[in-house]
């Protein structure tokens, strides 16, 4: 699971990761939004009515599903039984709701939070993203700016977090992860170079990224500066 504030550069990071790790599928969750821009029925969402969406919750038809921006999402239980047969790794793109669903009810599903450096580097991206979409709006902007703190709050029931400063780094990360995942759970033989992806998986769960988060969370106000230790 991989849960980010909006204008995080989440999917960048994700499409990079994908090409480097193999045998991951992605799931594509079911939405009540309306399509932005080029987004495809089918290919970045299930875009569907609201009465769909709600009769869908009523047949049990979804792992996990909230409510986000005023818009309904879900990830179809389908998607998994999918990847599961495949012999795949299901990734799912959802927020801190679902995430703590899924959790719940797979608590070995691994999750990792990706954080924005800094509030002005998330707003720089987030009007970027806005003026490419047509329209700045300074509303708009802080609204998810504070959302954005919100999530960030929750950043403790992620295993994993990766600060996405610099991308190539946060793209190896999550490969990293991803393999040294893997590795655990098979229990085979460790080749060196797998040492050295299972260490920078490390360096990224959340007990060892203290001091890496600490002035993330400084700048988002979610610690003040004279905090006790994170
Ligand atoms: P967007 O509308 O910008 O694509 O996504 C808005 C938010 O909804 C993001 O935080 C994204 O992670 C979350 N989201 C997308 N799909 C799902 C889903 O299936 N379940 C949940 N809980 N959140 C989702």
């Amino acid at each position: 699971m991989i849960s980010a504030p909006s204008g995080s550069g989440k999917s960048t990071l994700v499409n990079q990761m994908r090409s480097l790790v193999g045998n991951l599928d992605f799931s594509i969750s079911y939405t009540t939004r309306a399509p932005r821009g080029s987004e495809t029925d089918g290919r970045e969402y299930h875009f569907i009515s609201r009465d769909k969406f709600e009769d869908m919750v009523q047949e049990g038809e979804f792992l996990e599903h909230a409510e986000v921006f005023g818009n309904y999402y879900g990830t179809c239980r389908g998607s998994l039984a999918h990847a599961f047969t495949e012999g795949k790794d299901l990734l799912l793109d959802i927020d801190v709701q679902g995430a703590s669903q899924v959790r719940s009810r797979m608590p070995d599903a691994v999750s990792i939070f990706i954080m924005p450096p800094s509030p002005d580097i998330l707003a720089t991206r987030l009007r970027n993203r806005s003026r490419a979409e047509g329209s700045v709006q300074d509303e708009v902007i802080a609204r998810r700016l504070a959302n954005a703190r919100r999530e960030i709050e929750n950043y403790r029931e992620y295993g994993y977090i990766l600060v996405n400063d610099v991308l190539d780094r946060a793209v190896e990360e999550m490969a990293a992860i991803v393999v040294a995942e893997r590795l655990s759970r098979n229990h085979g033989a460790v080749s060196e170079e797998d040492k050295e992806l299972i260490a920078k998986a490390e360096s990224c769960r959340q007990r060892n990224s203290e001091a890496r988060i600490r002035p993330v969370l400084q700048a988002f106000g979610v610690v003040n500066a004279e905090a006790a230790p994170v």
